[in-house]
């Protein structure tokens, strides 16, 4: 592109018509300023042969892709930043008219490099950027998404299953697919009338709950049946933050209903199965 400066184009004799568009209009460069973002790295994959595009979640202008040039050379301006889950501070270029950004460098706030030496805990991570990659819509903010990552992050210091579950559940929620825990979507009884609980169950083509009665008439396959001890677990992490959640020892059987019937929520609304969900609960 021929750039025209001031100076030029004073000295210059006009090249276009009066009342026609002045060159600073026809010149703007479409490249706007660097832009520098907090955020959290989703996923990475290659492309040609130095290079990656990155999926990554920022707290100002939500989910973004981009090409991190040269990220795959040693020395690049993106270090170690690009792991999944990284917290950064990105630095990068929108052009209106492109969806990809160019990535110009980063500086890590927080790695998750220490949970990996768990292998649980590693799939774990693994869980989680595959569900808000595939969740979050493209350049929505979601403050209270980006405030759910950063709490998850912390808790799974402490172990991978209260923090996963927990990030289940308001993943769901946060995309607005959760359906009332407390009553059959049959027949609109309540579940969980205290003097008498009801038994709930699930199934792959239904949002919601069903009571016993109604399960027998309009029951699609592949559910179970969420207990009232899951039931009670996802009413408190919905009213309180993960942190402060009645103490309870977790372990892969605690709540394991709660996921699966969250992990269907999520796979028939992104019409795909989740491909780190059976690693996380060895069910291949
Ligand atoms: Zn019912």
């Amino acid at each position: 592109m021929r750039i025209i400066s001031g100076r030029a184009l004073a000295e210059h004799p006009r090249p276009w018509p009066l009342g026609s568009l002045s060159p600073c209009v026809t010149l703007s460069f479409p490249r706007v300023p660097a832009r520098v973002s907090e955020a959290f790295i989703l996923r990475t994959y290659p492309l040609q042969e130095a290079d990656l595009v990155v999926s990554f979640f920022t707290r100002d202008q939500g989910k973004l892709r981009g090409v991190a040039k040269r990220a795959r050379r040693p020395k690049s301006a993106f270090g170690a930043g690009l792991e999944r889950l990284s917290q950064v501070r990105m630095a990068y270029f929108q052009r209106e008219t492109r969806e990809l950004v160019n990535l110009d460098s980063c500086e890590l706030i927080r790695s998750q490099f220490g949970l990996v030496s768990d292998y649980r805990t590693g799939v774990a991570l693994d869980y989680v950027a595959e569900v808000s990659d595939q969740l979050l819509p493209a350049a929505e903010p979601s403050e209270k998404f980006f405030r759910l990552l950063a709490a998850v992050l912390d808790d799974l210091r402490a172990g991978p299953w209260r923090a996963v579950t927990y990030f289940s559940l308001w993943a769901v929620r946060l995309s607005g697919w959760l359906p009332e825990l407390h009553v059959c979507l049959g027949c609109g009884s309540l579940l969980d009338d205290p003097q008498a609980p009801e038994r709930a169950f699930f199934s792959r083509g239904r949002d919601g709950l069903l009571c016993g009665d109604c399960r027998r008439t309009l029951a699609a396959g592949g559910g179970g049946e969420l207990s009232l001890e899951s039931r009670r677990a996802a009413a408190e992490m919905l009213r309180t933050p993960v942190a402060q959640l009645q103490p309870r020892p977790w372990n892969r059987e605690t709540s394991t209903d709660l996921r699966r019937f969250l992990v269907q929520r999520i796979e028939s609304h992104i019409e795909r199965r989740l491909l780190t969900a059976p690693l996380l609960e060895d069910n291949f």
